[in-house]
Protein backbone atom coordinates (compact mmCIF):
# COMPACT_ATOMS: atom_id res chain seq x y z
CA UNK A 1 0.00 0.00 0.00
CA UNK A 2 1.50 3.36 -0.77
CA UNK A 3 1.17 6.21 1.43
CA UNK A 4 1.36 9.80 1.23
CA UNK A 5 1.75 13.08 3.48
CA UNK A 6 -0.78 14.74 1.68
CA UNK A 7 -3.36 13.02 -0.86
CA UNK A 8 -5.54 15.33 -3.31
CA UNK A 9 -8.93 13.65 -4.61
CA UNK A 10 -9.54 15.72 -7.37
CA UNK A 11 -6.41 17.14 -9.99
CA UNK A 12 -8.55 20.26 -11.14
CA UNK A 13 -8.15 24.27 -10.57
CA UNK A 14 -8.08 23.40 -6.28
CA UNK A 15 -5.91 19.69 -6.28
CA UNK A 16 -3.09 21.72 -8.61
CA UNK A 17 -3.07 24.78 -6.31
CA UNK A 18 -2.84 22.72 -3.09
CA UNK A 19 -0.01 21.10 -4.31
CA UNK A 20 1.47 24.33 -5.87
CA UNK A 21 0.98 26.17 -2.49
CA UNK A 22 2.23 23.53 -0.27
CA UNK A 23 6.04 23.73 -1.92
CA UNK A 24 5.56 27.24 -1.92
CA UNK A 25 5.28 27.39 1.63
CA UNK A 26 8.25 24.88 2.15
CA UNK A 27 6.23 21.56 2.73
CA UNK A 28 8.64 18.69 2.88
CA UNK A 29 6.39 15.71 2.93
CA UNK A 30 5.24 13.93 0.27
CA UNK A 31 1.85 15.17 -1.49
CA UNK A 32 0.00 12.88 -4.08
CA UNK A 33 -2.47 13.98 -6.64
CA UNK A 34 -5.15 11.72 -7.92
CA UNK A 35 -7.78 12.36 -10.03
CA UNK A 36 -10.13 10.99 -12.76
CA UNK A 37 -9.28 12.45 -15.80
CA UNK A 38 -6.53 11.05 -17.53
CA UNK A 39 -4.88 14.75 -18.00
CA UNK A 40 -2.63 16.75 -16.17
CA UNK A 41 -4.62 19.42 -14.57
CA UNK A 42 -5.72 22.01 -17.04
CA UNK A 43 -7.51 25.02 -17.02
CA UNK A 44 -11.28 24.58 -17.49
CA UNK A 45 -12.57 28.06 -18.04
CA UNK A 46 -11.20 27.96 -21.49
CA UNK A 47 -13.25 24.69 -22.31
CA UNK A 48 -16.36 26.63 -23.15
CA UNK A 49 -14.36 29.84 -24.92
CA UNK A 50 -11.10 29.15 -26.43
CA UNK A 51 -10.64 25.52 -26.54
CA UNK A 52 -14.23 24.95 -27.92
CA UNK A 53 -13.42 27.74 -30.59
CA UNK A 54 -10.12 25.85 -31.12
CA UNK A 55 -8.32 29.08 -30.56
CA UNK A 56 -6.08 27.19 -28.43
CA UNK A 57 -4.63 23.81 -28.26
CA UNK A 58 -4.76 21.53 -25.26
CA UNK A 59 -1.17 22.55 -24.01
CA UNK A 60 -1.33 25.71 -23.92
CA UNK A 61 -4.13 25.45 -20.97
CA UNK A 62 -2.52 22.96 -18.90
CA UNK A 63 -1.69 24.82 -15.44
CA UNK A 64 1.72 23.52 -15.17
CA UNK A 65 3.77 21.25 -17.59
CA UNK A 66 4.50 17.96 -16.71
CA UNK A 67 8.45 18.71 -15.54
CA UNK A 68 6.99 20.91 -12.95
CA UNK A 69 5.22 18.65 -10.89
CA UNK A 70 8.08 16.34 -11.55
CA UNK A 71 10.68 19.02 -10.56
CA UNK A 72 8.21 19.83 -7.12
CA UNK A 73 8.30 16.09 -6.44
CA UNK A 74 4.20 15.62 -6.75
CA UNK A 75 3.29 12.13 -8.11
CA UNK A 76 0.68 12.57 -10.29
CA UNK A 77 -1.88 9.43 -10.09
CA UNK A 78 -4.43 9.76 -12.75
CA UNK A 79 -7.12 8.12 -14.57
CA UNK A 80 -7.67 7.03 -10.82
CA UNK A 81 -10.98 7.71 -8.84
CA UNK A 82 -11.35 7.70 -5.51
CA UNK A 83 -14.38 6.00 -4.33
CA UNK A 84 -14.41 5.61 -0.70
CA UNK A 85 -12.24 7.09 2.52
CA UNK A 86 -11.68 5.68 5.49
CA UNK A 87 -10.96 8.78 8.14
CA UNK A 88 -10.23 6.32 11.37
CA UNK A 89 -8.00 4.87 8.82
CA UNK A 90 -6.68 7.75 7.22
CA UNK A 91 -6.85 5.79 3.84
CA UNK A 92 -8.48 6.08 0.54
CA UNK A 93 -9.40 3.13 -1.77
CA UNK A 94 -9.82 3.99 -5.87
CA UNK A 95 -11.79 2.47 -8.48
CA UNK A 96 -8.84 0.25 -9.40
CA UNK A 97 -8.93 -1.68 -5.52
CA UNK A 98 -5.52 0.40 -4.86
CA UNK A 99 -5.80 1.65 -0.88
CA UNK A 100 -3.85 4.95 -0.36
CA UNK A 101 -2.92 6.10 3.12
CA UNK A 102 -2.62 9.78 3.92
CA UNK A 103 -1.63 12.10 6.52
CA UNK A 104 -3.97 15.06 5.68
CA UNK A 105 -6.67 14.52 2.70
CA UNK A 106 -7.64 17.62 0.68
CA UNK A 107 -11.20 16.54 -1.07
CA UNK A 108 -10.84 18.53 -4.37
CA UNK A 109 -12.90 17.41 -7.01
CA UNK A 110 -15.34 19.17 -8.30
CA UNK A 111 -18.93 18.39 -9.34
CA UNK A 112 -20.68 16.50 -12.29
CA UNK A 113 -22.70 18.51 -14.43
CA UNK A 114 -26.42 18.26 -13.26
CA UNK A 115 -28.31 15.95 -16.06
CA UNK A 116 -31.52 16.29 -17.33
CA UNK A 117 -33.71 13.68 -16.11
CA UNK A 118 -36.13 13.44 -19.30
CA UNK A 119 -36.55 10.83 -21.95
CA UNK A 120 -33.76 11.20 -24.06
CA UNK A 121 -30.89 13.22 -21.65
CA UNK A 122 -28.62 10.20 -22.86
CA UNK A 123 -28.71 9.96 -26.44
CA UNK A 124 -25.59 10.56 -28.73
CA UNK A 125 -25.06 14.04 -29.70
CA UNK A 126 -26.34 15.46 -26.03
CA UNK A 127 -22.92 16.95 -24.31
CA UNK A 128 -22.33 18.71 -21.36
CA UNK A 129 -19.34 20.91 -20.83
CA UNK A 130 -17.25 19.91 -18.24
CA UNK A 131 -14.14 18.16 -19.34
CA UNK A 132 -11.40 17.82 -22.00
CA UNK A 133 -12.90 14.93 -23.06
CA UNK A 134 -16.66 16.49 -22.89
CA UNK A 135 -15.22 19.17 -25.60
CA UNK A 136 -13.58 17.00 -28.04
CA UNK A 137 -16.47 14.79 -27.99
CA UNK A 138 -18.60 18.10 -29.08
CA UNK A 139 -16.11 19.24 -31.24
CA UNK A 140 -15.77 15.81 -33.18
CA UNK A 141 -19.54 16.22 -34.17
CA UNK A 142 -19.29 20.07 -35.34
CA UNK A 143 -18.44 19.27 -38.72
CA UNK A 144 -22.14 17.55 -39.03
CA UNK A 145 -23.59 20.03 -37.36
CA UNK A 146 -26.25 23.03 -38.10
CA UNK A 147 -28.67 23.36 -35.71
CA UNK A 148 -27.28 23.37 -32.01
CA UNK A 149 -29.97 23.31 -29.04
CA UNK A 150 -28.46 24.93 -26.08
CA UNK A 151 -30.52 24.25 -23.12
CA UNK A 152 -29.61 26.64 -20.09
CA UNK A 153 -29.40 30.38 -19.96
CA UNK A 154 -26.29 30.67 -16.85
CA UNK A 155 -22.43 31.27 -18.04
CA UNK A 156 -21.97 27.99 -19.49
CA UNK A 157 -24.47 27.59 -21.96
CA UNK A 158 -24.53 31.68 -23.19
CA UNK A 159 -20.52 31.10 -23.44
CA UNK A 160 -21.09 28.04 -25.97
CA UNK A 161 -24.19 29.99 -27.68
CA UNK A 162 -21.57 32.49 -28.50
CA UNK A 163 -18.59 29.73 -30.06
CA UNK A 164 -21.03 27.78 -31.66
CA UNK A 165 -22.46 30.96 -33.45
CA UNK A 166 -19.31 31.81 -34.35
CA UNK A 167 -18.64 28.95 -36.02
CA UNK A 168 -22.04 29.63 -37.85
CA UNK A 169 -24.52 26.94 -36.13
CA UNK A 170 -28.10 28.16 -36.01
CA UNK A 171 -28.53 28.42 -31.72
CA UNK A 172 -31.92 28.05 -30.07
CA UNK A 173 -30.92 28.58 -26.16
CA UNK A 174 -33.60 27.06 -24.17
CA UNK A 175 -33.95 28.76 -20.66
CA UNK A 176 -36.54 27.72 -17.83
CA UNK A 177 -36.61 31.20 -15.80
CA UNK A 178 -37.90 34.54 -17.41
CA UNK A 179 -34.10 36.01 -18.21
CA UNK A 180 -30.89 34.56 -18.61
CA UNK A 181 -28.04 34.85 -16.10
CA UNK A 182 -30.96 35.04 -13.29
CA UNK A 183 -29.36 32.68 -10.68
CA UNK A 184 -25.62 35.10 -10.80
CA UNK A 185 -26.94 38.44 -12.13
CA UNK A 186 -29.51 41.52 -11.81
CA UNK A 187 -31.63 41.95 -14.61
CA UNK A 188 -29.85 45.17 -16.55
CA UNK A 189 -27.26 42.53 -17.16
CA UNK A 190 -29.29 39.70 -18.25
CA UNK A 191 -31.47 41.67 -21.08
CA UNK A 192 -28.13 43.40 -21.82
CA UNK A 193 -26.41 39.49 -22.86
CA UNK A 194 -29.90 38.28 -24.13
CA UNK A 195 -30.25 41.31 -26.63
CA UNK A 196 -26.34 40.71 -27.60
CA UNK A 197 -27.00 37.16 -28.20
CA UNK A 198 -30.22 37.81 -30.30
CA UNK A 199 -28.46 40.65 -32.27
CA UNK A 200 -25.97 37.36 -33.68
CA UNK A 201 -29.22 35.45 -34.66
CA UNK A 202 -29.38 32.96 -31.43
CA UNK A 203 -33.04 32.22 -30.70
CA UNK A 204 -33.11 32.96 -26.94
CA UNK A 205 -36.91 31.27 -25.49
CA UNK A 206 -37.04 32.20 -22.08
CA UNK A 207 -39.30 31.02 -19.76
CA UNK A 208 -39.13 27.67 -21.54
CA UNK A 209 -38.58 24.29 -20.60
CA UNK A 210 -38.22 21.08 -21.93
CA UNK A 211 -40.54 17.89 -21.73
CA UNK A 212 -37.66 15.28 -23.32
CA UNK A 213 -34.96 14.98 -26.10
CA UNK A 214 -35.94 13.60 -29.59
CA UNK A 215 -33.91 10.98 -31.40
CA UNK A 216 -33.47 7.17 -32.19
CA UNK A 217 -29.56 6.46 -32.73
CA UNK A 218 -28.75 10.19 -31.79
CA UNK A 219 -30.30 13.27 -30.95
CA UNK A 220 -32.54 14.69 -33.69
CA UNK A 221 -34.17 18.05 -31.39
CA UNK A 222 -36.04 18.98 -28.06
CA UNK A 223 -39.49 18.24 -27.56
CA UNK A 224 -40.96 21.59 -25.09
CA UNK A 225 -43.14 21.71 -22.76
CA UNK A 226 -45.50 23.25 -24.75
CA UNK A 227 -45.43 20.36 -27.45
CA UNK A 228 -43.51 22.65 -30.01
CA UNK A 229 -40.38 20.24 -31.52
CA UNK A 230 -37.00 22.54 -31.82
CA UNK A 231 -34.67 20.71 -34.03
CA UNK A 232 -30.97 19.79 -33.09
CA UNK A 233 -28.27 18.12 -34.48
CA UNK A 234 -26.35 18.41 -31.21
CA UNK A 235 -27.78 19.14 -27.47
CA UNK A 236 -25.75 20.74 -25.38
CA UNK A 237 -26.87 21.15 -21.70
CA UNK A 238 -25.52 23.19 -18.80
CA UNK A 239 -28.08 23.58 -16.38
CA UNK A 240 -25.03 23.84 -13.38
CA UNK A 241 -23.25 21.07 -11.59
CA UNK A 242 -23.85 18.49 -8.59
CA UNK A 243 -21.06 18.92 -6.12
CA UNK A 244 -19.05 15.46 -6.19
CA UNK A 245 -18.62 14.31 -2.35
CA UNK A 246 -20.58 11.12 -2.07
CA UNK A 247 -17.71 9.25 -1.14
CA UNK A 248 -16.52 11.95 1.72
CA UNK A 249 -20.48 11.70 2.60
CA UNK A 250 -20.47 8.60 2.90
CA UNK A 251 -17.66 8.77 5.46
CA UNK A 252 -19.57 11.00 7.76
CA UNK A 253 -18.45 14.47 6.74
CA UNK A 254 -20.96 16.96 7.33
CA UNK A 255 -23.16 18.94 4.31
CA UNK A 256 -26.43 20.08 3.28
CA UNK A 257 -28.39 16.90 2.06
CA UNK A 258 -30.62 19.07 -0.43
CA UNK A 259 -29.09 22.66 -2.25
CA UNK A 260 -26.03 23.84 -2.41
CA UNK A 261 -25.07 20.63 -1.18
CA UNK A 262 -21.35 20.20 -0.72
CA UNK A 263 -19.15 19.29 2.23
CA UNK A 264 -19.32 21.87 4.95
CA UNK A 265 -16.13 23.68 6.01
CA UNK A 266 -14.49 26.15 7.99
CA UNK A 267 -12.24 29.33 7.37
CA UNK A 268 -9.26 27.43 7.17
CA UNK A 269 -10.93 24.27 4.66
CA UNK A 270 -11.45 21.99 7.10
CA UNK A 271 -14.22 19.72 7.34
CA UNK A 272 -15.87 17.55 10.51
CA UNK A 273 -13.56 14.83 10.01
CA UNK A 274 -9.87 14.69 11.01
CA UNK A 275 -7.44 15.59 8.99
CA UNK A 276 -9.50 15.95 5.76
CA UNK A 277 -9.97 19.77 4.24
CA UNK A 278 -12.32 20.30 1.35
CA UNK A 279 -11.66 22.90 -1.17
CA UNK A 280 -13.18 24.65 -4.45
CA UNK A 281 -16.60 23.83 -5.93
CA UNK A 282 -18.20 21.29 -3.48
CA UNK A 283 -16.81 23.25 -0.67
CA UNK A 284 -19.50 24.85 1.71
CA UNK A 285 -17.76 27.37 3.40
CA UNK A 286 -18.70 30.60 5.36
CA UNK A 287 -17.89 33.46 3.39
CA UNK A 288 -17.80 37.43 4.53
CA UNK A 289 -18.80 38.37 1.64
CA UNK A 290 -22.15 36.69 2.06
CA UNK A 291 -22.36 38.45 5.02
CA UNK A 292 -20.80 35.05 6.58
CA UNK A 293 -23.33 32.82 5.26
CA UNK A 294 -22.44 29.15 4.14
CA UNK A 295 -22.05 29.18 0.37
CA UNK A 296 -20.56 27.77 -3.02
CA UNK A 297 -18.54 29.54 -5.16
CA UNK A 298 -17.96 27.44 -8.57
CA UNK A 299 -14.88 30.05 -10.12
CA UNK A 300 -11.13 29.60 -10.52
CA UNK A 301 -10.74 32.46 -7.75
CA UNK A 302 -12.45 30.28 -5.15
CA UNK A 303 -10.26 27.43 -6.29
CA UNK A 304 -6.90 28.47 -6.11
CA UNK A 305 -7.63 31.00 -2.81
CA UNK A 306 -9.39 28.35 -0.44
CA UNK A 307 -6.29 25.77 -2.41
CA UNK A 308 -3.67 28.16 -0.65
CA UNK A 309 -5.83 28.47 2.51
CA UNK A 310 -5.17 24.71 2.91
CA UNK A 311 -1.77 24.32 2.22
CA UNK A 312 -0.47 27.18 4.42
CA UNK A 313 -2.88 25.18 7.09
CA UNK A 314 -1.30 21.96 6.21
CA UNK A 315 2.25 24.20 6.29
CA UNK A 316 1.53 25.15 9.59
CA UNK A 317 1.12 28.93 8.76
CA UNK A 318 -1.54 31.00 10.00
CA UNK A 319 -4.12 31.24 7.02
CA UNK A 320 -8.11 31.71 7.16
CA UNK A 321 -10.11 31.99 3.79
CA UNK A 322 -11.47 36.26 3.63
CA UNK A 323 -10.27 36.76 -0.43
CA UNK A 324 -12.74 38.73 -2.21
CA UNK A 325 -14.73 36.87 -5.31
CA UNK A 326 -14.10 37.30 -8.36
CA UNK A 327 -15.25 35.80 -11.75
CA UNK A 328 -15.17 36.76 -15.57
CA UNK A 329 -17.08 35.41 -18.45
CA UNK A 330 -16.39 36.19 -22.35
CA UNK A 331 -19.07 36.35 -24.75
CA UNK A 332 -18.12 37.42 -28.57
CA UNK A 333 -15.86 40.37 -28.04
CA UNK A 334 -17.72 41.09 -24.33
CA UNK A 335 -15.47 40.95 -21.48
CA UNK A 336 -17.46 40.56 -18.51
CA UNK A 337 -15.68 40.74 -14.80
CA UNK A 338 -17.22 40.16 -11.27
CA UNK A 339 -16.13 41.50 -8.07
CA UNK A 340 -18.20 40.45 -5.10
CA UNK A 341 -21.41 38.63 -4.17
CA UNK A 342 -24.50 40.18 -5.82
CA UNK A 343 -27.01 37.56 -4.18
CA UNK A 344 -29.04 39.38 -1.85
CA UNK A 345 -28.85 42.93 -3.07
CA UNK A 346 -31.82 45.13 -2.44
CA UNK A 347 -30.77 48.27 -4.93
CA UNK A 348 -28.75 48.47 -8.30
CA UNK A 349 -26.84 51.30 -10.20
CA UNK A 350 -25.76 51.38 -13.73
CA UNK A 351 -22.69 53.31 -14.85
CA UNK A 352 -22.41 54.43 -18.40
CA UNK A 353 -24.81 53.48 -21.26
CA UNK A 354 -24.90 49.38 -21.72
CA UNK A 355 -25.82 51.08 -25.65
CA UNK A 356 -22.30 51.79 -25.87
CA UNK A 357 -21.34 48.02 -24.71
CA UNK A 358 -18.98 49.35 -21.92
CA UNK A 359 -20.75 49.78 -18.55
CA UNK A 360 -20.97 48.38 -15.63
CA UNK A 361 -23.61 47.47 -12.56
CA UNK A 362 -22.80 48.44 -8.65
CA UNK A 363 -25.07 46.57 -6.30
CA UNK A 364 -25.61 47.89 -3.12
CA UNK A 365 -27.41 46.02 0.21
CA UNK A 366 -27.92 48.28 2.58
CA UNK A 367 -26.76 50.62 1.45
CA UNK A 368 -23.51 49.13 0.49
CA UNK A 369 -21.19 48.25 -2.20
CA UNK A 370 -21.36 44.39 -2.25
CA UNK A 371 -20.88 43.29 -5.76
CA UNK A 372 -19.94 44.73 -9.26
CA UNK A 373 -20.56 43.51 -13.07
CA UNK A 374 -18.03 45.00 -15.70
CA UNK A 375 -18.56 44.59 -19.17
CA UNK A 376 -15.64 45.94 -21.35
CA UNK A 377 -15.11 47.94 -18.33
CA UNK A 378 -11.93 47.25 -16.75
CA UNK A 379 -11.03 50.18 -14.64
CA UNK A 380 -14.26 50.02 -13.41
CA UNK A 381 -13.50 46.58 -12.34
CA UNK A 382 -9.97 47.42 -10.74
CA UNK A 383 -10.93 50.58 -8.98
CA UNK A 384 -14.46 49.00 -7.78
CA UNK A 385 -12.54 46.19 -6.02
CA UNK A 386 -11.88 48.08 -3.35
CA UNK A 387 -15.54 49.55 -2.93
CA UNK A 388 -16.31 45.94 -2.51
CA UNK A 389 -13.50 44.71 -0.42
CA UNK A 390 -14.44 47.70 1.61
CA UNK A 391 -18.34 47.06 1.65
CA UNK A 392 -18.34 50.87 1.54
CA UNK A 393 -21.39 53.25 1.96
CA UNK A 394 -21.80 55.37 -1.28
CA UNK A 395 -24.41 57.64 -2.23
CA UNK A 396 -26.10 56.43 -5.67
CA UNK A 397 -26.07 59.52 -7.50
CA UNK A 398 -22.35 59.54 -7.52
CA UNK A 399 -21.86 55.82 -8.59
CA UNK A 400 -24.36 56.48 -11.48
CA UNK A 401 -21.96 59.72 -12.31
CA UNK A 402 -20.05 57.87 -15.19
CA UNK A 403 -17.27 61.14 -14.89
CA UNK A 404 -16.80 60.31 -11.59
CA UNK A 405 -13.69 57.31 -11.09
CA UNK A 406 -14.89 54.43 -8.64
CA UNK A 407 -11.20 55.52 -7.18
CA UNK A 408 -12.71 58.66 -6.11
CA UNK A 409 -15.42 57.26 -3.73
CA UNK A 410 -13.45 55.07 -1.19
P1 LIG B 1 -12.34 21.05 -10.88
O1 LIG B 1 -11.43 22.01 -11.54
O2 LIG B 1 -13.57 20.62 -11.59
O3 LIG B 1 -11.48 19.75 -10.54
C1 LIG B 1 -12.03 18.61 -9.95
C2 LIG B 1 -11.36 17.38 -10.50
O4 LIG B 1 -11.63 16.27 -9.65
C3 LIG B 1 -11.85 17.00 -11.88
O5 LIG B 1 -10.79 16.63 -12.70
C4 LIG B 1 -12.75 15.78 -11.59
O6 LIG B 1 -12.88 14.92 -12.70
C5 LIG B 1 -11.98 15.15 -10.45
N1 LIG B 1 -12.73 14.21 -9.61
C6 LIG B 1 -14.05 14.25 -9.28
N2 LIG B 1 -14.35 13.22 -8.45
C7 LIG B 1 -13.20 12.54 -8.24
C8 LIG B 1 -12.86 11.41 -7.45
N3 LIG B 1 -13.76 10.78 -6.69
N4 LIG B 1 -11.58 10.94 -7.49
C9 LIG B 1 -10.64 11.59 -8.24
N5 LIG B 1 -10.90 12.67 -9.00
C10 LIG B 1 -12.17 13.15 -8.98
N6 LIG B 1 -14.64 29.95 -13.43
C11 LIG B 1 -14.23 31.23 -13.54
O7 LIG B 1 -13.81 31.81 -12.53
N7 LIG B 1 -14.28 31.89 -14.73
C12 LIG B 1 -14.73 31.28 -15.87
O8 LIG B 1 -14.77 31.91 -16.93
C13 LIG B 1 -15.14 29.93 -15.79
N8 LIG B 1 -15.55 29.27 -16.90
C14 LIG B 1 -15.85 27.93 -16.81
C15 LIG B 1 -16.18 27.24 -17.96
C16 LIG B 1 -16.46 25.89 -17.90
C17 LIG B 1 -16.81 25.15 -19.15
C18 LIG B 1 -16.45 25.21 -16.66
C19 LIG B 1 -16.77 23.74 -16.59
C20 LIG B 1 -16.13 25.89 -15.51
C21 LIG B 1 -15.82 27.26 -15.57
N9 LIG B 1 -15.48 27.97 -14.43
C22 LIG B 1 -15.08 29.28 -14.53
C23 LIG B 1 -15.53 27.34 -13.10
C24 LIG B 1 -14.17 26.82 -12.69
O9 LIG B 1 -13.56 26.13 -13.73
C25 LIG B 1 -14.37 25.92 -11.49
O10 LIG B 1 -14.95 26.70 -10.47
C26 LIG B 1 -13.05 25.34 -11.01
O11 LIG B 1 -12.54 24.47 -11.98
C27 LIG B 1 -13.27 24.60 -9.69
O12 LIG B 1 -12.10 23.95 -9.32
P2 LIG B 1 -12.17 22.60 -8.47
O13 LIG B 1 -10.76 22.22 -8.19
O14 LIG B 1 -13.11 22.76 -7.37
O15 LIG B 1 -12.83 21.55 -9.46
Amino acid sequence: MSSYDVVIAGAGHGGAQVAIALRQAGFPGSVALIGDEPELPYERPPLSKEYLAGDKAFERILIRPERFWRDRDVTMRLGERVNAVDPVAHEVKTHSGATVGYGRLVWATGGSPRRLSCAGHDLVGVHTVRTRADVDRMRSELDRTERAVVIGGGYIGLEAAAVLTKFGKRVVLIEALDRVLARVAGEPLSRFFEAEHRARGVDVRLGTSVDCILGQDRVTGVRLHDGEVVPGDIVVVGIGIVPAVAPLRAAGAEGPDGPPGGVAVDAQGRTSLPDIFAIGDCALHPNRFASGAAVRIESVQNANDQATVVAKTIAGLPASYEAVPWFWSNQYDLKLQTVGLSTGFDDSVVRHDPATRSFSIVYLNNGHVIAIDCVNAVRDYVQGRKLVEAGAIVARSRLADAKVQLSELM
